[in-house]
């Protein structure tokens, strides 16, 4: 830390993000999505005019937005378009919690709402999770705050029904509720529809997971469109280009390989149902997760030895420290080859620590 650096971030914990190394692991630590882009992807990136790294992108988005609103069937007011839909979630910290409102999200949920909320100097309310690990709605009715779900819920990999999120919004009128929709298309269902009628629902959801473009970084906001107008605000006061163009073209090859990455999730649900079987018959116990990774424990391993012996193995997974998650892995859903290679060596590992 130099000595220049703000008092206010002189007790900023940043969030950690799972290792990329150069080569030579099974990576199974950032639920990526393990198949290759669509063919339909490939040439799109193949086929990048001359002039598009010279020329700014459009700030507007214009053209991915329109594909994303015709294929979600909303307007293209109605949606907002972000470097990674963590830049989209930092844009809906800013633009709906601060001086007039706090927030509130579970006490185990995605790493990076602390972060912002301690980074913008929010006031937030961690409500714990039951000891199912399910996630308790009780306490958000007439919270008076930002409420952030994320649906299925990271890293437990639980998903509520769309029900459950719309008596959220209806126990919080006054608030805006922002449903993160990071592993939807693993086998939850999905709130875009009932932005129709809920003046205060923002839906959040990347091409991360399921479409395959982690690199690329786009991320996008379902919602009424004041709330989308909001984003924007924040998004032209910070960097009107934060979308590239590489990323765009990509992303709207993605959107018309519908197909494509529809059956890769259903295939990726099947892995997923097989592996937990193969975990379970060692011994793991785990959620029924319907999102790309698994959570699991070993009642005879400490998450921690299972973490680093993996990796001596080459195989990398996710391990979170603190009481509450210490016994646990999460494990992403790689292909059929990448998880036997897991099974085997969690096997091993196993017979070793007997
Ligand atoms: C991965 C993830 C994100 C971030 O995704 P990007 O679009 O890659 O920034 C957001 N929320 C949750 C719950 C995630 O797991």
């Amino acid at each position: 830390m130099s000595r220049f650096l703000d008092s206010r971030f002189r007790e900023l914990e940043p969030y950690v993000p799972g290792e990329q190394p150069a080569g030579g692991y099974i990576k199974l630590n950032t639920n990526e999505f393990p198949f290759p882009p669509a063919p339909g992807v490939r040439r799109a990136l193949a086929a990048l005019e001359e002039e598009t790294p010279a020329l700014y992108p459009d700030p507007e988005a214009g053209t991915l937005i329109r594909a994303l609103a015709a294929h979600y069937g909303v307007a293209s007011e109605e949606v907002f378009l972000g470097n990674g839909s963590d830049e989209v979630l930092a844009f809906a910290f800013m633009a709906f919690c601060g001086k007039d409102r706090g927030v509130a999200f579970p006490e185990v949920s995605y790493g990076f709402y602390p972060v912002y909320a301690a980074l913008l100097g929010i006031d937030a309310l961690r409500v714990p999770l039951r000891p199912d690990w399910s996630i308790d709605l009780e306490p958000y009715a007439g919270c008076g705050r930002t409420v952030f779900i994320a649906n299925p819920n990271a890293p437990t990999g639980l998903a509520l029904p769309s029900e459950a999120i719309e008596r959220l919004l209806q126990s919080n009128p006054g608030c805006p509720v922002v449903a993160d929709e990071a592993y939807v298309d693993f086998g939850a269902s999905s709130s875009v529809p009932l932005t129709a009628r809920y003046d205060n629902l923002l839906v959040v959801q990347t091409f991360s997971k399921s479409r395959g473009l982690a690199g690329a970084r786009l991320g996008y906001a379902i919602g009424n469109r004041e709330l989308i107008q909001d984003l924007n605000t924040m998004k032209f006061s910070f960097n009107p280009y934060s979308v590239n163009r590489f990323s765009m073209a990509a992303g709207l090859a993605a959107l018309e390989e519908g197909e494509y990455y529809r059956d890769r999730c259903r295939q990726i649900q099947a892995i997923r149902e097989e592996t937990m079987e193969a975990l379970s018959r060692l011994g793991f116990e785990g959620t029924p997760s319907a999102a790309n990774f698994l959570f699991v424990r070993h009642p005879g391993v400490p998450g921690r030895r299972l973490y680093e012996k993996l990796r001596e193995r080459g195989v990398l997974v996710r391990h979170f420290g603190g009481a509450k998650l210490q016994d646990y892995l999460r494990i992403s859903v790689g292909t059929p080859e990448q998880m036997t290679a897991l099974t085997a060596a969690l096997e091993q590992i196993l017979e070793e620590e007997r």
